[in-house]
């Protein structure tokens, strides 16, 4: 395998690339210009290294806390629950949503060995406990297992005088937030329903 085969082989390991993109792209930086490969190739390395998880919400930033959890502007009584950080942003490009977020990282699932205690459920709860949040929305997809979470999540804060909603019409059943149009989310939002 030569160093095109080798990277084109790379790229196909990546979300979303299969085979022919993989080799197009690979095609692609062997012809473009050395500084962009460069930048390229710097993005990659340092990222890790810039980039890492809220300690408050969870979500991915470079200045901890986070932008959003900096705001003084935000509505400091609702947090939105999601599953990853890149749900985040996701809300963020709807603009219907002005508070806090929680990042749990996943959803319950017994089949993959993620039990309840694997997400970041335990640091919801301390921040609802320690005080000013007025409702928590759950923002996990609707599948089985986001439904399950949510439940799961609804039961830990039941006794704390938290309302708890779930965004409700809209989203496709079974469908990702990640693929969500910016009126559905919108409408998921302004439907969500007390659970
Ligand atoms: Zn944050």
């Amino acid at each position: 395998m030569n160093a095109l085969d080798e990277l084109s082989e790379t790229f196909s390991h990546l979300p979303g690339i299969g085979k022919k993109s993989a080799s197009r792209i690979a095609s692609y930086l062997l012809k473009t210009d050395r500084a962009f490969n460069i930048r390229f190739s710097n993005q990659i390395l340092s990222l890790q290294e810039r980039i890492k998880p809220c300690s408050i919400c969870g979500a991915w930033t470079e200045n901890d806390p986070c932008p959003i959890c900096s705001d003084i502007a935000r509505d400091k009584s609702v947090i939105c629950v999601v599953e990853q950080p890149q749900d985040v942003s996701t809300i963020e490009s709807s603009r219907e949503f002005h508070g806090l977020f929680h990042v749990l990282g996943g959803v319950i699932s017994p089949l993959e060995g993620v039990t309840p205690d694997k997400l970041r459920i335990s640091q919801l709860f301390d921040r609802v406990k320690s005080g000013g949040i007025t409702e928590v929305i759950i923002a996990t997809n609707p599948t089985v297992e986001g439904d399950t979470t949510a439940l799961f999540i609804q039961r830990v804060l039941q006794d704390t005088g938290v309302s708890v909603t779930r965004l409700a019409s809209g989203l496709p059943a079974g469908g990702d937030l990640e693929y969500a149009d910016r009126l559905t989310l919108v409408r998921s939002f302004q439907g969500r329903i007390k659970i």
